[in-house]
Protein backbone atom coordinates (compact mmCIF):
# COMPACT_ATOMS: atom_id res chain seq x y z
CA UNK A 1 0.00 0.00 0.00
CA UNK A 2 0.75 3.44 -0.26
CA UNK A 3 1.58 6.07 2.69
CA UNK A 4 2.19 9.78 2.47
CA UNK A 5 5.30 10.58 4.82
CA UNK A 6 6.92 14.10 5.70
CA UNK A 7 10.85 13.57 5.41
CA UNK A 8 11.63 16.77 6.55
CA UNK A 9 9.95 20.70 6.21
CA UNK A 10 8.25 21.30 2.98
CA UNK A 11 8.73 17.60 2.19
CA UNK A 12 6.52 15.08 1.76
CA UNK A 13 6.43 12.16 -1.33
CA UNK A 14 4.78 8.50 -1.48
CA UNK A 15 6.08 5.61 0.29
CA UNK A 16 5.13 2.04 -0.37
CA UNK A 17 4.75 -0.01 2.53
CA UNK A 18 3.17 -3.68 3.54
CA UNK A 19 -0.82 -3.38 4.22
CA UNK A 20 -1.31 -4.74 7.06
CA UNK A 21 -3.87 -7.64 8.22
CA UNK A 22 -7.11 -7.05 10.19
CA UNK A 23 -6.61 -9.72 13.22
CA UNK A 24 -8.05 -10.10 16.67
CA UNK A 25 -10.31 -7.22 17.69
CA UNK A 26 -8.89 -4.77 14.71
CA UNK A 27 -10.75 -3.43 11.31
CA UNK A 28 -9.15 -2.56 8.35
CA UNK A 29 -10.16 0.31 6.60
CA UNK A 30 -9.42 1.61 3.28
CA UNK A 31 -8.84 4.91 3.16
CA UNK A 32 -10.97 6.97 0.56
CA UNK A 33 -10.38 10.66 1.50
CA UNK A 34 -8.15 12.50 4.35
CA UNK A 35 -8.36 16.42 4.53
CA UNK A 36 -5.36 18.35 5.56
CA UNK A 37 -5.73 19.96 8.68
CA UNK A 38 -4.42 22.95 9.82
CA UNK A 39 -2.06 20.89 12.11
CA UNK A 40 -0.81 19.01 9.10
CA UNK A 41 -0.10 22.77 7.53
CA UNK A 42 2.27 23.51 9.98
CA UNK A 43 4.04 20.10 10.36
CA UNK A 44 4.80 20.73 6.71
CA UNK A 45 6.04 24.29 6.99
CA UNK A 46 7.76 23.30 10.56
CA UNK A 47 5.51 25.25 12.55
CA UNK A 48 4.28 22.10 14.41
CA UNK A 49 7.96 20.20 15.61
CA UNK A 50 7.93 16.38 14.79
CA UNK A 51 10.46 13.86 14.33
CA UNK A 52 10.36 12.89 10.76
CA UNK A 53 9.73 10.63 8.87
CA UNK A 54 6.04 11.11 10.12
CA UNK A 55 2.79 9.89 8.84
CA UNK A 56 0.41 13.07 8.96
CA UNK A 57 -3.56 12.71 8.78
CA UNK A 58 -6.56 11.89 11.01
CA UNK A 59 -9.37 13.66 9.06
CA UNK A 60 -10.31 10.29 7.40
CA UNK A 61 -13.53 8.80 5.27
CA UNK A 62 -13.00 5.15 4.45
CA UNK A 63 -14.34 2.07 4.55
CA UNK A 64 -14.34 -1.36 6.08
CA UNK A 65 -12.51 -4.04 3.88
CA UNK A 66 -12.00 -6.59 6.67
CA UNK A 67 -12.23 -7.77 10.13
CA UNK A 68 -10.30 -9.40 12.77
CA UNK A 69 -12.11 -12.53 14.11
CA UNK A 70 -13.26 -11.34 17.25
CA UNK A 71 -15.16 -7.93 16.05
CA UNK A 72 -18.30 -7.54 16.80
CA UNK A 73 -20.19 -8.71 13.41
CA UNK A 74 -24.05 -7.67 14.87
CA UNK A 75 -22.23 -3.85 14.79
CA UNK A 76 -19.84 -4.38 11.78
CA UNK A 77 -20.08 -5.34 8.08
CA UNK A 78 -17.15 -5.44 5.31
CA UNK A 79 -18.76 -2.47 3.29
CA UNK A 80 -19.36 -0.03 5.70
CA UNK A 81 -18.13 3.80 5.14
CA UNK A 82 -17.08 5.26 8.51
CA UNK A 83 -15.04 7.88 9.57
CA UNK A 84 -12.05 7.37 11.39
CA UNK A 85 -12.09 9.03 15.05
CA UNK A 86 -9.09 9.91 17.75
CA UNK A 87 -6.95 6.18 17.15
CA UNK A 88 -4.41 8.09 19.87
CA UNK A 89 -7.07 8.16 23.24
CA UNK A 90 -5.60 5.57 25.89
CA UNK A 91 -9.23 4.73 26.85
CA UNK A 92 -7.72 4.17 30.47
CA UNK A 93 -6.52 7.22 31.67
CA UNK A 94 -8.73 9.34 34.54
CA UNK A 95 -10.49 11.85 31.90
CA UNK A 96 -11.05 8.74 29.32
CA UNK A 97 -13.09 7.00 32.01
CA UNK A 98 -14.61 10.13 32.78
CA UNK A 99 -15.89 11.18 29.25
CA UNK A 100 -13.35 13.70 28.08
CA UNK A 101 -11.50 11.22 26.46
CA UNK A 102 -10.82 14.33 24.13
CA UNK A 103 -8.62 15.27 26.81
CA UNK A 104 -6.88 12.33 27.44
CA UNK A 105 -3.48 12.27 29.74
CA UNK A 106 -1.58 10.98 27.17
CA UNK A 107 -2.85 12.00 23.60
CA UNK A 108 0.19 11.66 21.48
CA UNK A 109 0.04 12.72 17.69
CA UNK A 110 3.26 11.17 17.48
CA UNK A 111 2.51 7.53 18.59
CA UNK A 112 3.40 4.96 16.50
CA UNK A 113 0.25 2.72 14.93
CA UNK A 114 0.03 -0.61 14.27
CA UNK A 115 0.48 -1.63 10.71
CA UNK A 116 2.14 1.65 9.80
CA UNK A 117 5.94 2.45 9.52
CA UNK A 118 6.44 5.26 11.22
CA UNK A 119 5.06 7.37 13.68
CA UNK A 120 2.10 10.00 13.48
CA UNK A 121 -1.72 9.78 13.20
CA UNK A 122 -1.49 7.71 9.42
CA UNK A 123 -4.24 8.74 7.81
CA UNK A 124 -2.86 9.46 4.93
CA UNK A 125 -2.48 6.34 4.01
CA UNK A 126 -3.77 3.86 1.75
CA UNK A 127 -4.89 1.47 3.82
CA UNK A 128 -5.11 1.80 8.17
CA UNK A 129 -5.92 -0.67 10.66
CA UNK A 130 -8.15 0.64 13.95
CA UNK A 131 -10.06 -0.63 16.82
CA UNK A 132 -13.76 -0.76 16.63
CA UNK A 133 -13.74 1.93 18.73
CA UNK A 134 -12.12 4.77 16.81
CA UNK A 135 -14.71 4.08 13.79
CA UNK A 136 -18.28 5.91 13.21
CA UNK A 137 -20.67 4.92 10.45
CA UNK A 138 -22.11 7.39 7.80
CA UNK A 139 -23.94 7.02 4.77
CA UNK A 140 -25.67 9.70 1.96
CA UNK A 141 -22.38 11.36 1.67
CA UNK A 142 -19.41 11.48 -0.88
CA UNK A 143 -16.28 10.46 1.13
CA UNK A 144 -14.57 14.24 0.23
CA UNK A 145 -17.14 15.73 2.40
CA UNK A 146 -17.36 12.99 5.07
CA UNK A 147 -13.66 13.80 6.23
CA UNK A 148 -14.71 16.85 7.75
CA UNK A 149 -16.72 15.45 10.25
CA UNK A 150 -13.70 14.82 12.14
CA UNK A 151 -13.18 19.15 12.80
CA UNK A 152 -17.30 19.06 12.85
CA UNK A 153 -17.10 16.93 15.94
CA UNK A 154 -14.38 19.43 17.24
CA UNK A 155 -17.07 22.24 16.64
CA UNK A 156 -19.20 19.92 18.33
CA UNK A 157 -17.47 19.68 21.59
CA UNK A 158 -16.61 23.67 21.73
CA UNK A 159 -20.48 24.59 20.56
CA UNK A 160 -21.22 22.52 23.61
CA UNK A 161 -18.64 23.62 25.90
CA UNK A 162 -19.82 27.08 25.57
CA UNK A 163 -23.67 26.10 26.54
CA UNK A 164 -25.10 28.32 23.81
CA UNK A 165 -28.94 29.09 24.39
CA UNK A 166 -31.45 30.18 22.20
CA UNK A 167 -31.39 33.92 21.99
CA UNK A 168 -27.37 34.28 22.97
CA UNK A 169 -25.72 36.82 20.82
CA UNK A 170 -22.74 34.56 19.69
CA UNK A 171 -19.51 36.69 18.00
CA UNK A 172 -17.19 34.69 16.05
CA UNK A 173 -13.70 35.75 15.24
CA UNK A 174 -12.80 34.21 12.15
CA UNK A 175 -14.62 32.92 9.17
CA UNK A 176 -12.31 30.10 8.22
CA UNK A 177 -13.47 26.67 8.12
CA UNK A 178 -13.77 26.71 12.16
CA UNK A 179 -15.29 30.07 12.21
CA UNK A 180 -17.86 28.78 9.38
CA UNK A 181 -18.94 25.73 11.30
CA UNK A 182 -19.25 27.81 14.95
CA UNK A 183 -22.06 29.82 12.52
CA UNK A 184 -23.55 27.05 11.35
CA UNK A 185 -23.95 24.68 14.54
CA UNK A 186 -25.18 28.04 16.99
CA UNK A 187 -27.35 29.38 14.22
CA UNK A 188 -29.17 25.74 14.45
CA UNK A 189 -28.84 26.57 18.64
CA UNK A 190 -30.89 29.67 18.18
CA UNK A 191 -28.50 32.10 18.79
CA UNK A 192 -28.04 34.96 16.87
CA UNK A 193 -24.63 34.89 14.86
CA UNK A 194 -22.56 37.82 14.25
CA UNK A 195 -18.85 37.03 12.66
CA UNK A 196 -15.96 39.31 12.39
CA UNK A 197 -13.25 38.09 9.63
CA UNK A 198 -11.19 41.05 7.55
CA UNK A 199 -11.83 38.93 4.13
CA UNK A 200 -15.04 40.23 2.27
CA UNK A 201 -15.68 37.12 0.52
CA UNK A 202 -15.50 34.73 3.82
CA UNK A 203 -18.11 37.69 5.51
CA UNK A 204 -20.30 36.98 2.79
CA UNK A 205 -20.19 33.19 2.69
CA UNK A 206 -20.92 33.25 6.57
CA UNK A 207 -23.97 35.48 5.90
CA UNK A 208 -24.94 32.94 3.62
CA UNK A 209 -24.43 29.79 6.12
CA UNK A 210 -26.65 31.98 8.40
CA UNK A 211 -24.76 34.59 10.19
CA UNK A 212 -27.17 37.17 11.15
CA UNK A 213 -24.66 40.22 11.30
CA UNK A 214 -21.34 40.49 9.83
CA UNK A 215 -17.94 42.85 10.93
CA UNK A 216 -15.37 43.20 9.50
CA UNK A 217 -12.30 44.84 12.28
CA UNK A 218 -10.63 46.94 9.32
CA UNK A 219 -13.50 48.68 8.24
CA UNK A 220 -15.05 49.15 11.66
CA UNK A 221 -14.08 48.94 15.14
CA UNK A 222 -15.37 45.76 16.27
CA UNK A 223 -16.55 46.47 20.20
CA UNK A 224 -18.54 49.48 18.66
CA UNK A 225 -20.20 47.41 16.00
CA UNK A 226 -21.21 44.51 18.77
CA UNK A 227 -22.08 47.21 21.56
CA UNK A 228 -24.71 48.49 18.52
CA UNK A 229 -26.21 45.52 17.22
CA UNK A 230 -26.48 44.14 20.79
CA UNK A 231 -28.08 47.53 22.32
CA UNK A 232 -24.96 47.65 24.55
CA UNK A 233 -25.25 44.36 26.19
CA UNK A 234 -22.61 42.23 24.18
CA UNK A 235 -21.93 38.67 23.10
CA UNK A 236 -22.91 36.23 26.18
CA UNK A 237 -20.64 34.01 24.14
CA UNK A 238 -17.82 34.22 22.10
CA UNK A 239 -15.26 31.74 19.72
CA UNK A 240 -11.84 32.88 18.93
CA UNK A 241 -11.15 30.73 16.42
CA UNK A 242 -7.79 32.41 14.80
CA UNK A 243 -4.67 31.77 16.11
CA UNK A 244 -3.54 35.69 16.28
CA UNK A 245 -2.32 36.37 20.09
CA UNK A 246 -3.89 40.04 19.68
CA UNK A 247 -7.39 39.17 19.13
CA UNK A 248 -7.83 37.72 22.09
CA UNK A 249 -7.88 41.47 23.95
CA UNK A 250 -10.83 41.53 21.10
CA UNK A 251 -12.67 39.18 22.86
CA UNK A 252 -12.28 41.45 25.78
CA UNK A 253 -14.13 44.07 24.62
CA UNK A 254 -16.73 42.45 22.98
CA UNK A 255 -17.99 39.98 25.61
CA UNK A 256 -21.01 40.51 28.08
CA UNK A 257 -21.24 40.53 31.95
CA UNK A 258 -22.07 36.91 32.84
CA UNK A 259 -20.23 35.77 29.38
CA UNK A 260 -18.36 33.40 28.37
CA UNK A 261 -15.03 33.42 26.01
CA UNK A 262 -13.63 29.77 24.16
CA UNK A 263 -10.47 29.83 22.65
CA UNK A 264 -11.08 27.85 19.92
CA UNK A 265 -7.58 28.06 18.08
CA UNK A 266 -4.37 27.28 19.56
CA UNK A 267 -2.29 30.27 19.19
CA UNK A 268 0.76 31.02 17.55
CA UNK A 269 2.84 32.18 18.53
CA UNK A 270 1.98 31.21 21.62
CA UNK A 271 2.65 34.90 23.99
CA UNK A 272 1.69 35.32 27.68
CA UNK A 273 -2.05 37.76 27.23
CA UNK A 274 -2.77 40.33 30.03
CA UNK A 275 -5.96 40.45 31.47
CA UNK A 276 -7.58 42.02 34.57
CA UNK A 277 -8.49 39.53 36.96
CA UNK A 278 -10.80 41.94 39.05
CA UNK A 279 -12.76 42.37 35.70
CA UNK A 280 -13.09 38.47 35.35
CA UNK A 281 -14.04 38.24 38.83
CA UNK A 282 -16.33 41.28 39.01
CA UNK A 283 -18.12 40.62 35.69
CA UNK A 284 -18.44 36.94 36.47
CA UNK A 285 -16.20 36.19 33.26
CA UNK A 286 -15.63 32.85 31.57
CA UNK A 287 -12.69 31.92 29.31
CA UNK A 288 -13.01 28.07 28.47
CA UNK A 289 -10.64 26.50 26.21
CA UNK A 290 -11.64 23.29 24.52
CA UNK A 291 -9.99 21.08 21.56
CA UNK A 292 -10.34 17.83 20.16
CA UNK A 293 -13.64 15.63 20.42
CA UNK A 294 -14.83 12.87 22.15
CA UNK A 295 -17.14 9.64 20.68
CA UNK A 296 -20.00 11.29 21.53
CA UNK A 297 -19.17 14.00 19.15
CA UNK A 298 -18.17 12.22 16.70
CA UNK A 299 -21.28 9.92 16.83
CA UNK A 300 -23.56 13.52 16.52
CA UNK A 301 -21.37 15.15 13.63
CA UNK A 302 -21.73 11.98 11.78
CA UNK A 303 -25.39 11.59 12.20
CA UNK A 304 -25.62 15.36 11.44
CA UNK A 305 -23.82 15.02 7.92
CA UNK A 306 -25.46 11.59 7.37
CA UNK A 307 -29.17 13.13 7.66
CA UNK A 308 -28.28 16.79 5.93
CA UNK A 309 -28.72 18.91 8.76
CA UNK A 310 -24.91 20.18 8.12
CA UNK A 311 -23.75 20.28 4.72
CA UNK A 312 -19.91 20.16 5.00
CA UNK A 313 -20.03 20.51 0.38
CA UNK A 314 -18.80 24.30 0.47
CA UNK A 315 -16.01 23.33 2.82
CA UNK A 316 -14.33 21.45 0.14
CA UNK A 317 -11.79 23.30 -1.60
CA UNK A 318 -10.00 21.36 -3.50
CA UNK A 319 -9.34 17.51 -4.38
CA UNK A 320 -5.94 15.70 -4.71
CA UNK A 321 -5.15 12.42 -6.13
CA UNK A 322 -2.23 10.80 -3.42
CA UNK A 323 0.09 10.59 -6.26
CA UNK A 324 0.13 14.92 -6.55
CA UNK A 325 0.67 14.86 -2.25
CA UNK A 326 3.67 17.77 -3.08
CA UNK A 327 1.16 20.06 -4.34
CA UNK A 328 -1.69 19.34 -2.34
CA UNK A 329 0.20 20.62 0.53
CA UNK A 330 1.75 23.35 -1.40
CA UNK A 331 -1.82 24.74 -2.02
CA UNK A 332 -3.46 23.75 1.60
CA UNK A 333 0.08 25.78 3.26
CA UNK A 334 -1.60 28.79 0.96
CA UNK A 335 -4.26 29.23 4.07
CA UNK A 336 -6.57 30.79 1.38
CA UNK A 337 -8.74 27.35 1.36
CA UNK A 338 -10.90 25.83 3.51
CA UNK A 339 -9.87 22.23 3.22
CA UNK A 340 -7.74 20.52 0.53
CA UNK A 341 -8.61 16.57 0.20
CA UNK A 342 -6.50 14.11 -0.80
CA UNK A 343 -7.93 10.76 -2.53
CA UNK A 344 -6.42 7.11 -1.82
ZN1 LIG B 1 -8.01 18.46 12.21
ZN1 LIG C 1 -6.75 8.60 28.18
Amino acid sequence: MKTAVFTGIRKITLEECKTPTAKGNKVLVKVNSCAICTWEQRVYTGVNKVEFPFIGGHEIAAEIVAMGDDVNRTEWAVGDKVVVGATLQCRNCYYCKTGNSQSCEHFDHSAHLEGLPYRGMGGLSEYLLVSPDCIFKYRNVDPNEACIIEPLSCVIHSVETANVQMGDFVLIIGCGIMGLLHTLLCQKKGATVIVSDVNEERLKLAKKLGASYIVNPMKNNIEEEVKKITGGIKAQVIFDTTPIPIVIQDTFKCVSNVGKIVLYSSIHPAEPVLFDPNWVHGKSIQILGTANSNDRDFMRAAQMVSEGVINLRPFVSEVYPAEKIQDAFESAAKADKFRVVVNF
